[in-house]
Order: C-alpha cells, then sequence, then structure tokens
C-alpha cells in the first residue's frame, strides 16, 4: 500500500544544518527514501522556531519545495505563537489565511518552548481553529535543554486545549506525548522511549474523550508506542482507525524507519484489517487534509 507521509523535513539548501555535522535531506533524497519506504506523498512541515538547534526554516521554503516537487508534497506552515509582535491577541487568522490561500494544508510542527496555556499559544491554537487548519505539536517535557510546547505528566494542558478549542484538530507528536500511551509513565520516563506491555494511559483516555485529538505516528516515539506491545498496537489501531496517521519525521539523508513495513506486515498477517491499514496508510490523511487523491 502506498504511504502518505504526514511528517517530513527537507531544505532547499545544500547545506542547511539540523544539529553540528548533520545536515538536513534534499527533496532528491527524501524521493529516495520515499521509493524505498512506498510512500508517495509527504508533508512538508519548516522548522521555524528557534528552539530546534541549528537552522530556522521559512514557509516560504516550503512553499518553493512544494510548488517545485508538486508530484510528491503538500505543505505545512509554521506559526511560532510570538510572531505578531509577541502580542497574545494578534490576529493570526491574517497571516494563517495568507499561507492557506498559497496552499498551505496545516500548521506545524508548533515546538516553541511555552506552556499548552500560555496566552500566546492560546492565540495560535484561536485561530488555527478560526482557519480550519489542523495542527502538529511536539510536545516538551522541560523549558531548558529541550524543544516543544510544555506540558506536565499525563497532558493535563493539551486536555484543557482540546476542551476549549473542540473545532481544532490537533495532531499529537513526540517522545512526551507518545509515553503517555502507557498509564505506567513517569516524569523519568516520559520523554525517553518507554518499552514493554502497555496499560491504557493518558492518549488512549484523551482520545475516548475528545474527537479532535488526532495521530501523528511518526518518528521512533510513534513507532515505539504503536509496537511495543503489539497486540496493544493491533487494537490501538482497531479504536480509533478514522484518526491515526503514519509519518517518517525524516530529516537526514538515508534516515531509516520502520513504521511502513511493520504495518505491511501487520497486514499481511492479518492482524488489522484492509479497511484500518487503508486508513492509517493513507485514507485518514486524504480525508482530514482534503486531498484530492484516491478518488
Ligand atoms: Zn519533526
Amino acid at each position: 500500500m502506498k504511504k502518505i507521509d504526514v511528517h517530513i523535513h527537507s531544505s532547499m539548501w545544500e547545506n542547511a544544518r539540523i544539529q553540528p555535522g548533520c545536515i538536513l535531506a534534499s527533496p532528491e533524497e527524501i524521493k529516495e527514501s520515499y521509493r524505498e519506504l512506498d510512500i508517495d506523498k509527504g508533508f512538508l512541515l519548516p522548522l521555524i522556531s528557534p528552539e530546534y538547534r541549528f537552522c530556522v526554516q521559512t514557509n516560504e521554503e516550503m512553499e518553493y519545495l512544494a510548488t517545485k516537487y508538486s508530484d510528491t508534497f503538500y505543505w505545512f506552515c509554521n506559526i511560532d505563537p510570538r510572531m505578531g509582535f509577541n502580542r497574545p491577541d494578534y490576529d493570526l487568522s491574517e497571516m494563517l489565511m495568507y499561507y492557506k490561500q498559497k496552499g498551505a494544508i496545516g500548521v506545524g510542527e508548533v515546538t516553541a518552548s511555552l506552556e499548552f496555556d500560555d496566552p500566546l499559544v492560546e492565540n495560535l491554537f484561536y485561530h488555527c481553529a478560526e482557519c480550519d487548519l489542523p495542527v502538529t505539536i511536539h510536545i516538551g517535557h522541560q523549558k531548558y535543554d529541550c524543544y516543544g510546547i510544555l506540558d506536565d505528566l499525563h497532558l493535563p494542558k493539551l486536555e484543557k486545549m482540546l476542551k476549549k478549542y473542540p473545532k481544532l484538530k490537533i495532531l499529537g507528536h513526540s517522545a512526551c506525548f507518545w509515553s503517555e500511551i502507557d498509564g505506567n509513565v513517569t516524569n523519568e520516563t516520559r520523554y525517553a522511549y518507554p518499552t514493554g506491555k502497555v496499560e491504557e494511559g493518558a492518549i488512549v483516555r484523551l482520545m475516548r474523550k475528545y474527537p479532535n485529538l488526532y495521530c501523528d505516528c511518526s518518528a521512533g516515539s510513534g513507532f515505539n508506542a504503536i509496537t511495543r506491545d503489539e497486540d496493544f498496537g493491533y487494537k490501538f489501531i482497531e479504536e480509533f482507525s478514522d484518526r491515526l496517521m503514519y509519518g517518517t519525521d525524516i530529516c537526514q539523508p538515508h534516515q531509516k524507519t520502520y513504521l511502513a513495513s511493520w504495518l505491511d506486515n501487520a497486514f499481511e498477517k492479518s492482524c488489522i484489517s484492509y479497511e484500518n491499514y487503508y486508513k492509517f496508510c493513507r485514507g485518514n490523511a486524504i480525508r482530514i487534509f482534503n486531498l484530492n487523491l484516491d478518488k
């Protein structure tokens, strides 16, 4: 099954760095990885906040790449909550609608080290909801030596936002999000990749309670959460089949990811149904982001 990748990073610049000694994959390198992984489309997410290490990208760069490689890429715009004079009442809809009209289909990933309920972050969520743009969030666990919107153990602040902005589609992502699949997660393990059996945790509770919460299953964190206890993973896919999306979070050239082959195997072994396999791999992304595919 061809997949749609809801989370990818690339650059138009040959030497754009994500950290010292480590460059971002070029679009051609991403396309090579996509051929190996049987992915036909990906969503380019700009890294616009300074917390994420080395280079800061622009929305315009993503638009440029998605136009140049329109057979492969869609793009997200990204708005740091501090944009607009660092004002919690700034009309961010103006910027969001500008990029939406230029073709952006979502917002993120938001990596700013601000609390979920910081008035600046709330303002961004309010405007994303108003503009009907889904937002991908990277959750962090501490203000320093970390990046991502800050929440506490078991994600009480994410819950507050899900409740306050029911129209807003939030795509959860990052280790601090995914470790909460298991109720036994602690302050010591929440930013890591805990392994072993899963007992229903905050994600399961929030997914049941808030239909506006979605899962970006990219990166090692998404893969680990879904596969660490396979029987639980199959049930999770079954129960939330309409809100899980495949992704890679590839940043570097030739970066290896494992979720695609795991999903293919799960379907071949009849551990997940064809319908749910399709939804996870591409159907949900097509529906949620109104993509003109498979029609
Ligand atoms: Zn990412």
